[in-house]
C-alpha cells in the first residue's frame, strides 16, 4: 500500500480514534498486524500504533510453510498470502555434490515487506491505525496509559506489545531480555537472476559441506521471476566469508558451498546482499497487569529453524481465545495475563522452537569426531529413507 493509501486507511479509522480503544497494539509488523486483525474480528475496539508510515524494508522471514499455513487459515488470512506469493512444492536437498533427498511441501515465498503490505490491507477500517512512535506505557490492573512521541496519551484496557527487536519500550517497562546463546545466528539474503534456459529446480536447499565451517544451509527459492537466497550461519556478523560474498558475489559463495556451482553457476548476481545477526533472546518477568508481549518482542527464534512466524501466529491465536473472557469481567490483572503465557499451545510451540534451535546449532557446530559422524549418519539416513519411499511408491 502506498503511503497515501496507508494514511487514507488511518483516516478511515478515525471513528475508532475518537472512542477510547479497548486494546492498543503497539507495532505494526507481522505479529502486530495479525493481532489487530484477529482482535478486531472478535468485536474488540482496537488501535494499532506503528512508528513507520511506510513499510520498512526489513530483512526478516521470506517464506511461509509448515504449520504457518494452517495457522493463517485458522485466522482467515491464508488466501491473501496465496494470492500475493510465489508458491513452490518441490525441494531438491543437497550436501556437497550429492542429492540428499527430494522433499515436498507447500511453501509461499514473498519478501517480508510484501507480507506486511498484505496484512496492512487486511486491517479492517474500524481499527484506528496511527503512525507514531510509542514513547511510554504505564500498566495497571484497572487501565493502561500509552504515550505517543508527540505527547498525546491514550487510555485503554489492554496493551499488546509487538515491537519486535525494538528495545526502548521493553527497557522502560522493566522487561529484562535474557540471551539464550552467546553467539548469534547470522542470516544473509541476496537475489539471483535466472539463466536463459531457466532453473533446473523449483527450490534448492544446500547444507553446509564441512563440519566446523558453521554453515547450516542455504535455501534458494523463486520470488517472481528471480531466485532468492537465504543463507544461515552460526557465526558473527564480522565473518570474513560474508564480506567476501558481499564483495565478490558468486565466486566467494562457491568457495563456501562448492556443491552449489553445478546448480546455479550460470545465474546472474544482482548484488542486493543483506545480512542480519539474530540473538536468541527471551524476556523474563513478563507477566504484568494489562500487558501482553507477542512475537519477537517476547522471544526471538533462530531464523535457520524458520519458526518465528509460527510463534507469532500461535501467540495471536492464543490471545484471541482469551480476550472475550478477559473483557467480560472488570480489571486486567496479572492472573488473566498469566493465562496467555501458560496457554498449552503457546508453551508447546515456544518449547519446540527453542529445542529445535539448540539441536540444530549443536549438530552444525560440533567439531568433534562424534559430531561429524552424527551429521554424516543423519544425511545418509535421510537419503536412504527417501530412496526407500520412492522405491515403495
Ligand atoms: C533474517 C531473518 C530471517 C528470518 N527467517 C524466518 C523464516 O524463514 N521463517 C520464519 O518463520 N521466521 C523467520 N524469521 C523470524 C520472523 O521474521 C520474525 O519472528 C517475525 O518477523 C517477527 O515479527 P514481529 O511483528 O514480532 O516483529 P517486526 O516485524 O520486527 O515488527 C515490529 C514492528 O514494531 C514497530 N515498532 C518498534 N518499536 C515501536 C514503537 N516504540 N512504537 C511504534 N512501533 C514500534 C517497528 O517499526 C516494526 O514495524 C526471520 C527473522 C530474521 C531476522
Amino acid at each position: 500500500m502506498s503511503e497515501a493509501a496507508l494514511r487514507a486507511h488511518s483516516e478511515a479509522g478515525g471513528r475508532g480514534r475518537d472512542e477510547a480503544p479497548e486494546i492498543v497494539v503497539v507495532g505494526g509488523g507481522f505479529a502486530g498486524c495479525v493481532a489487530a486483525i484477529a482482535l478486531a474480528g472478535e468485536g474488540r475496539k482496537v488501535a494499532l500504533i506503528e512508528s513507520s508510515p511506510t513499510i520498512p524494508d526489513l530483512f526478516r522471514a521470506e517464506k511461509l510453510a509448515g504449520d504457518q499455513l494452517p495457522l493463517l487459515e485458522e485466522l482467515g488470512l491464508l488466501d491473501d498470502f496465496k494470492a500475493a506469493s510465489t508458491p513452490v512444492e518441490e525441494f531438491v536437498n543437497i550436501r556437497g555434490r550429492h542429492i540428499v533427498d527430494i522433499s515436498r511441501q507447500l511453501q509461499l515465498n514473498m519478501l517480508y515487506r510484501d507480507m506486511i503490505e498484505v496484512l496492512r490491507k487486511r486491517v479492517p477500517a474500524q481499527v484506528a491505525i496511527r503512525y507514531d512512535r510509542v514513547e511510554d506505557i504505564v500498566t495497571g490492573e484497572d487501565g493502561q496509559r500509552v504515550t505517543l512521541a508527540g505527547g498525546e496519551t491514550i487510555e485503554t484496557r489492554l496493551v499488546v506489545l509487538a515491537t519486535g527487536h525494538g528495545e526502548a519500550l521493553r527497557r522502560k517497562l522493566g522487561l529484562q531480555r535474557v540471551r539464550a546463546h552467546s553467539r548469534p545466528t547470522v542470516s544473509v539474503a541476496f537475489t539471483l537472476t535466472p539463466p536463459a534456459d531457466g532453473f533446473r529446480f523449483q527450490s534448492l536447499t544446500a547444507y553446509g559441506e564441512r563440519q566446523g565451517d558453521r554453515v547450516d544451509y542455504i535455501s534458494l527459492f523463486p520470488i517472481g521471476a528471480d531466485l532468492r537466497a537465504n543463507l544461515f550461519l552460526f557465526s558473527d556478523i564480522e565473518d570474513r566469508r560474508l564480506k567476501a560474498i558481499d564483495e565478490r558475489g558468486m565466486p566467494a559463495l562457491f568457495e563456501l558451498l562448492p556443491g552449489l556451482r553445478p546448480w546455479i553457476g550460470d545465474c546472474g548476481w544482482v548484488g542486493d546482499f543483506a545480512s542480519f545477526p539474530v540473538e536468541l533472546c527471551k524476556v523474563e518477568n513478563v507477566v504484568r497487569p494489562g500487558l501482553v508481549v507477542i512475537g519477537d518482542a517476547f522471544r526471538t527464534s533462530c531464523p535457520a529453524v524458520g519458526t518465528g512466524l509460527s510463534c507469532a501466529l500461535v501467540d495471536v491465536v492464543c490471545l484471541r481465545e482469551l480476550v472475550g473472557r478477559w473483557f467480560a469481567t472488570p480489571g486486567m490483572g496479572a492472573e488473566k495475563i498469566a493465562a496467555f503465557y501458560g496457554a498449552p499451545r503457546k508453551m508447546a510451540r515456544d518449547f519446540s522452537t527453542h529445542a529445535l534451535a539448540f539441536r540444530r546449532r549443536k549438530a552444525v557446530t560440533d567439531e568433534s569426531r562424534a559430531g561429524e559422524f552424527r551429521q554424516t549418519a543423519y544425511f545418509l539416513a535421510r537419503g536412504l529413507r527417501d530412496r526407500l519411499r520412492r522405491f515403495a511408491s
